[in-house]
């Protein structure tokens, strides 16, 4: 257990190690090397673990940028102070563009509609601001089609006249970390197919566009094209997951950035028969020992995990037993001795030698680790433990 000044009536909070987020940024920098630095992903509060916080445990170490999904999510950095580039990955809905313009941030772009109405924010606000193009290479959710960038690399160019200037381009893998599952269970010869595939479309419309490749930034990689194809890092490397402790399928275990604890808020011995939770899902089979948390799904603890998941208690694995309610649980503890009330219980993490690693978590709740995450609610207050968490 950690050595954390936690209130004591506090109900249950998450831990967030900084030294950890920056030993994982130090290894997708080392393993990718990019040749103009790294560009953090910190949308939806850094993965649910705090912006600004990130931000400033990351910037020692001298990213590129930053990269986040809204308008607002980057106008709150910039009023934060930070100085650097800050890219906006989602498109904006159109409208956005004059707020985008006064934080100067750099939003991506998808349609020539697009550039035209940025230009126009840009002269309004009296400032030239960049913007970056995407490319869809198969993702399909956004950016321009790779196999016309002559045409519309044209039309970017001119469109984005003195106003604005056109400062990168970069596209999105859909596969890279699924890919390096298939070839750890040895699938044959056309792993990384898809992945290698999108990076030679990407290839072929940087080569089409009537820009210059060293004007441009050029930029694919997320955590998992960052770790699982080094070769393909370009420019930038877009890392996210990997940063805040989620495993990235083929490379070497993250540091554990994030743990998510709750109390004991009550003890009881139930007889043979007792029945918990919503539905009366679980009854005891024997005498037990119930210990109820401080959690529920009310703080983004997975419903899924309803008679699934574990927890620690005093170091041991322990089971939930029942539907998760929205403020609390109910675990098993009749071979945990001495569990007190105002112990505390851990979701996600470590505890002794024991630990549930976020993406046995996500695995039990049947979702990515990110979903759980960015779930976590506003109700878990973040608490810096720096160091207090260690590396796995
Ligand atoms: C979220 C995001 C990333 C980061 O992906 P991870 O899998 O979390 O590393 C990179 N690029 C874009 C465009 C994104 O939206």
């Amino acid at each position: 257990m950690t050595e954390l000044s936690i209130e004591p009536g506090a109900r249950a909070w998450v831990e967030v190690d900084l030294d950890a987020l920056r030993a994982n940024f130090q290894v997708i920098r080392a393993t990718a090397s990019p040749t103009r630095g790294v560009l953090p992903m910190v949308k939806a509060e850094a993965y649910g673990l705090g912006a600004e916080r990130v931000v400033r445990a990351l910037e020692p170490l001298e990213p590129w940028g930053y990269g986040v999904a809204t308008v607002e999510e980057g106008a709150t950095l910039r009023a934060a102070g930070v100085p650097r580039p800050i890219l906006v990955v989602a498109p904006m809905p159109p409208g956005a563009e004059p707020r985008a313009a006064e934080a100067g941030l750099t939003p991506s772009l998808s349609t020539v509609a697009a550039v035209e109405r940025w230009a126009a924010a840009a002269r309004a606000a009296g400032r030239r601001l960049d913007f970056h193009v995407e490319v869809d290479t198969g993702m399909g959710r956004a950016g321009f089609d790779w196999r016309d960038a002559d045409e519309w690399g044209r039309a970017v160019a001119q469109r984005a006249g003195d106003d604005v200037a056109w400062t990168g381009v970069f596209t999105h893998f859909h596969s890279a970390d699924e890919e390096r599952l298939e070839l750890r269970e040895g699938a044959g010869a056309e792993i990384g197919g898809t992945t290698l595939e999108q990076a030679e479309r990407l290839r072929q419309a940087v080569a089409g566009l009537p820009v210059a490749r060293d004007r441009l930034l050029v930029h694919a990689a997320n955590s998992a094209g960052a770790l699982g194809w080094p070769e393909l890092a370009l420019d930038l490397v877009r890392p996210g997951i990997f940063l805040y402790g989620g495993t990235v399928p083929g490379a070497p275990e993250p540091a554990q950035v994030a743990q998510v604890r709750a109390r004991v808020a009550l003890v009881r011995d139930v007889p043979p028969g007792a029945t918990t939770g919503y539905g009366a899902t679980y009854s005891a089979p024997v005498r037990s020992r119930w210990a109820t948390l401080g959690i529920g799904y009310g703080d983004g603890l997975p419903r899924a995990l309803g008679n699934r998941g574990v927890a620690l208690v005093r170091g041991r694995r322990v089971p939930i037993r029942g539907r998760i309610s929205m403020d609390m649980i109910v675990v098993d503890v009749t071979r945990v001795p001495d569990v007190e009330e105002g112990d505390v219980a851990t979701l996600v993490g470590s505890d002794g030698d024991a630990r549930i690693p976020l993406d046995e978590v996500a695995e039990r709740a049947n979702t990515i680790s990110y979903e759980i995450l960015t779930g976590l609610g506003r109700r878990l207050e973040r608490i810096q433990a720096s160091g207090a968490g260690g590396t796995t």
